[in-house]
């Protein structure tokens, strides 16, 4: 794949986004650690507030706002962008070095950091994961439990503005069942070039 100031590498960089609560980290789970798939997730750097069972270096890099800034000034993110009032980023280089081995890395992002990467690298897959319909995102959102009600307002306000922008991804995933969800997830990796 090509990317700007790197040129061609020969890993396969996907990129997945799509409203909290449709389930996107759970469909992206299931595809990870298989023998048939050469895939890596991309661990972001947050300043938001670690939730409960979440590790640090993990499920995110944990940081407050002065040491985020810090690695956007030493250009040391690949995008990055606020959600919620938290910055989220992802770290150039552990990307770069998957790529170039001819690893896949998948990066679990946003909208408007997914639109940075398409001009980083305009053959990037993009891929959209949306529940059925807006009520099953509510009710997924609900029971997940781990956000007080205003959040869960800010996220749902969130979830809109998303949807509005799925338009532009190469693949819309709907995640009505996980199981067949996933298994679509994993031919169209094997499809792009992501078997191992
Ligand atoms: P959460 O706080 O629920 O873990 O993530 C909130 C949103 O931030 C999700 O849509 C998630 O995909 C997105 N996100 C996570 N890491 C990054 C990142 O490195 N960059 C961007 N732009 N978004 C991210």
């Amino acid at each position: 794949m090509w990317v700007e100031g790197r040129g061609h590498l020969p890993g396969q960089l996907i990129v997945v986004s799509g409203p909290s609560g449709c389930g996107k980290s759970t469909v992206i789970r299931g595809a990870l650690g298989r023998a048939d798939l050469d895939v890596q997730l991309s661990v972001s750097a947050t300043t938001r507030e670690r939730r409960p069972g979440e590790r640090d270096g993990v499920d995110y890099y944990f940081m407050d706002r002065d040491g985020f800034r810090g690695h956007v000034d030493r250009g040391e993110f690949l995008e990055w962008a606020e959600y919620n009032a938290n910055l989220y980023g992802t770290p150039s280089v552990p990307v770069f070095d998957a790529l170039a081995a001819g690893r896949s890395v998948i990066l679990e992002i946003e909208v408007r950091g997914a639109l940075q990467i398409r001009h980083l690298s305009p053959t990037a897959l993009f891929v959209f994961i949306k529940a059925p319909d807006f009520r099953t995102l509510e009710r997924r959102l609900r029971l997940r439990g781990t956000e007080d009600e205003p959040a869960i307002l800010r996220r749902l306000r969130k979830a809109r503005e998303e949807l509005a922008e799925a338009h532009w991804y190469d693949v819309q995933l709907i995640n009505d069942e996980l199981d067949p969800c996933v298994q679509n997830f994993i031919v169209m990796l094997k499809t792009y070039g992501c078997g191992g």
